[in-house]
């Protein structure tokens, strides 16, 4: 099947393809251009025919791609039938920011259970996420169906989380903690830094004031 090999880059760009084009969606506007999406995402027109071809979607040459389509062909390929249930581990700062930006933003996939071990957050919900004690995760995970997990916990508690989050049967985890994890191959582990993203912009600004200089 042709997603099962997709690329993770090109799985990456899809997501953002599905962003962008519900962005310019309109009663008015109804096909798009490569080189339309390449300008938004500051990537090359090739690139996103590339990434589409991979998941076999041809646009109209004349026309371009039709937006509704392209929008549902994406959400076949990334999204399962019946929608997929997340948790957060960690409601502080960062948990609490994930779950109010996420609220309402994709339909297939649902914030469903955050955990915590405050006894001021636990049995509270927050933004309609009920909140339980971290002991209780195996049970929840497996009552809700929960196969995606958040960490949002400090440092030096994330692989403790990590490894409680695989035996309650997680499938893929996004770790917002600094410290980088080890799972299984059988679950998919994103890690995700804001520093390095800063340092990135910094190491490019600094490239950007020398050219001007
Ligand atoms: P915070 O202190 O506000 O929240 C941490 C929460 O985790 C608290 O509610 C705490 O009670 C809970 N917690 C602690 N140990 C736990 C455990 N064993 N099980 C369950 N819950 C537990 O911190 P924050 O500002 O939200 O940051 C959370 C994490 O995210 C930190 O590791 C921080 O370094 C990281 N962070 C990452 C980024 C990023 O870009 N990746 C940005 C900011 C913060």
């Amino acid at each position: 099947m042709i997603a099962k090999n997709l690329p993770h880059k090109t799985v990456e760009r899809l997501s953002q393809y599905r962003r962008s084009l519900l962005l310019i969606l309109s009663n008015e506007k109804t096909h798009v251009f490569s080189h339309e999406i390449a300008q938004m995402l500051h990537i090359t027109p090739v690139q996103v025919r590339r990434d589409l071809m991979l998941i076999g979607y041809s646009g109209n040459l004349r026309k371009g791609y039709d937006i509704k389509e392209l929008i549902e062909m994406i959400g076949n390929i990334i999204d399962t039938e019946k929608g997929q249930k997340v948790a957060v581990i960690g409601l502080g700062n960062l948990g609490k920011a994930f779950i109010s930006y996420f609220k309402g933003k994709r339909t297939k996939l649902t914030m469903v259970a955050a955990f915590d071990i405050n006894p001021d957050k636990i049995d509270r919900i927050y933004d309609g996420v009920p909140c339980y004690h971290i002991d209780r995760i195996s049970e929840i995970m497996k009552k809700e169906n929960i196969n995606i997990g958040i960490i949002t916990v400090p440092a030096d508690q994330a692989p403790g989380i990590a490894e409680r989050l695989v035996l309650a049967g997680a499938k893929g985890i996004l770790n917002y903690s600094p410290k980088p994890l080890n799972v299984s191959p059988y679950v998919y582990l994103e890690e995700y830094d804001m520093i390095t993203s800063l340092e990135k912009v910094a190491f490019f600004a600094k490239k950007n004031d020398e050219r001007s200089k």
